[in-house]
């Protein structure tokens, strides 16, 4: 498993250091874990999650014997990379289907920016894409989206002087009914303000949402918890974008908004730029998140 043969450091050297073909032993275990440990913890996982993956791992390490012919650290790379995957999750299929998606998120986690990264994504698969800006709240957000989408050569529906968001959504679907999808970047929430909280759900009524996505800013950190599930318990999260992955944050924190709302990150963002976006991809997200 390339990930993590292509680690460097000292989580790389406990690796090394297993040898043998039988079982792995305890005191390795707990070597390569206090490793792990410390990788993770670095990269802002939760400090549960990351005590509960090194149990697994033990246990596994020291319950599981080898497959024939693997050594035992063919063995516990296997293992640990098997629960790795487990808490970051594989990547989701994206349906390339007529659809409408909604944004949610803090302000400045980057939706605006992730809306017209989606509908540079969706164009390149050859659906006819459009863009609503249903923040209202923002000065400069309806000018900021308008001229991404004129970037990425979307269509775009806004209305600047408009202070009622859902009337703007209303309007805006029915202007973009000849589009195949519809994306939503509602307003940023410096916290999760009752008022908000009441015009996202309605906003979430009036689209009908495909998918939801949370977009959440690669550094993210305490906070991650309470709002995950402000938003999940509001209108249902789908999935989750991480933003900002070019920084020096390594996203860690994200993986806790994935577990509290049970679901998995769809995208990742890595630059200003509408073309610095993929697919989640579990693999390079480890080595990450190790590194
Ligand atoms: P919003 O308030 O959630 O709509 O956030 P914006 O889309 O306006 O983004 C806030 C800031 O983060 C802007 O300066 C964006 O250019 C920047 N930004 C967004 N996504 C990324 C990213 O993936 N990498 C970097 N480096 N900056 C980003």
């Amino acid at each position: 498993i390339l990930v993590l043969d292509n680690l460097g450091g000292s989580l790389k050297k406990s690796i090394r250091n297993i040898v043998g073909k039988g079982r792995i032993s305890e005191k390795d275990v707990k070597e390569l874990n206090k490793e792990i440990q410390r990788a993770l913890l670095k990269s802002d996982v939760d400090v549960r999650m990351v005590k509960a993956l090194t149990d697994r791992i033990k246990k596994r390490a020291l319950d599981e014997k080898p497959p024939k012919g693997a050594s035992a650290r063919e063995h516990i790379i296997n293992i640990v990379y098997d629960e790795l995957v487990n808490i970051v999750g594989k990547g989701t299929e994206i349906p390339v289907e007529e659809q409408d998606i909604m944004l949610v998120g803090l302000q400045g986690s980057g939706k605006t920016t992730t809306a017209a990264k989606l509908a540079y994504y969706f164009k390149n698969k050859g659906l006819k894409t459009g863009v609503i800006c249903a923040d209202t709240h923002r000065p400069g957000a309806y000018s900021q989206l308008k001229k991404l989408c004129g970037e990425v050569n979307c269509l775009f529906y806004g209305e600047q002087e408009s202070e009622d968001a859902v009337s703007v959504v209303k309007n805006g679907l029915k202007e973009l009914n000849k589009t195949e999808v519809r994306i939503v970047d509602t307003a940023g929430r410096h916290s999760l303000e009752s008022d908000l909280i009441t015009e996202m759900e309605e906003i979430e009524e009036t689209v009908g949402a495909d998918r939801t996505y949370l977009v959440i800013d690669a550094s993210i950190g305490k906070g991650v918890k309470k709002q995950a599930n402000a938003f999940n318990d509001a209108i249902g999260i789908d999935g989750v974008i991480i933003t900002k992955l070019d920084g020096t944050a390594k996203g860690g924190g994200a993986l806790t908004a994935v577990s509290e709302t049970d679901t998995k990150i769809a995208f990742i963002g890595s630059g200003e730029k509408y073309e610095e976006f993929e697919e989640f991809d579990p693999d390079s997200f480890i080595s990450r998140l190790l590194g």
